[in-house]
């Protein structure tokens, strides 16, 4: 199931976590290497990506950012061309099945509704209401990143009010990095971010785009570890 699982047999060199080309056990300096193809930095603890530090002042287009109080707050949207590919289908089908249906010309149970009650409309309103909240879910949905000196707050939220939260009580240290957590698209395994401290684990947005991922873990490891960017030594695999 796991391509890049540690467990396959070890000819000399490990597969890259990014291009899956394989990467020579020789070229590790300090159980790190920098991909010679894509120069992703990982480790040869299996599969994860190295944070790399910030430069200062960094930010990223897709991620806006503030700062309340005592705590740094990130907030990013999920934002895929599915998502928007979807809705913009949903409603144009949706649009067409309403026309139609105020049209006489619409089929409800092998029946043409000739005379539509609101009971119709509605039903069918009902009907893509479901379609919606999926397109909703690819696009608008946001995490919002919340970080203090005790605790990382992770909330995902498809709606207001809907969605889940994710919490870490930091203690003495935090490691951040990017690993594999059971996602995939497309049937690659794809990285979520990887918050590690006391022993608990929290790990989120899998299905974020790349670069938004790499943003997020860097600036969760700067605020943390300062930017030195040397937390994502070693994470232990689930
Ligand atoms: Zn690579």
């Amino acid at each position: 199931m796991l391509g890049r699982s540690p467990s396959t047999p070890d000819d000399g060199n490990l597969p890259c976590v990014e291009c899956d080309r394989r990467i020579p056990r020789t070229r590790f300096v300090d159980g790190k290497v920098a991909c010679p193809w894509c120069q992703t930095l990982q480790d040869d603890a299996g599969g994860q990506v190295v944070v790399s530090p910030l430069p200062v002042g960094a930010s990223h287009p897709k991620v806006t950012q503030r700062t309340e109080g005592p705590e740094q707050v990130y907030v990013t949207r999920q934002g895929s061309w599915f998502g928007w590919f979807w809705l913009a289908f949903t409603t144009l089908h949706c649009g067409f099945m309403f026309f139609g249906l105020a049209q006489g010309t619409v089929r409800v149970n092998g029946q043409v509704v000739t005379h539509p009650s609101v009971w119709h409309f509605l039903g069918l309103a009902a009907f893509y209401s479901i379609f919606f909240a999926v397109g909703f879910a690819f696009t608008l949905s946001r995490y919002t990143v919340r970080l203090s000196d005790n605790l990382a707050t992770v909330r995902y939220r498809l709606f207001p009010f809907v969605g889940w939260t994710w919490r870490l009580v930091v203690g003495e240290t935090i490691r951040v990095a990017l690993a594999y957590r059971g996602a995939r698209e497309n049937n690659n395994a794809v990285n979520a971010v990887v918050l590690v401290s006391d022993g608990q684990e929290i790990s989120f947005g899998s299905f974020l785009a790349k670069d938004v991922k790499a943003y997020l873990a860097s600036a969760i490891d700067a605020f943390y570890n300062g930017a030195a960017g040397e937390s994502a030594d070693f994470i232990p695999k689930p």
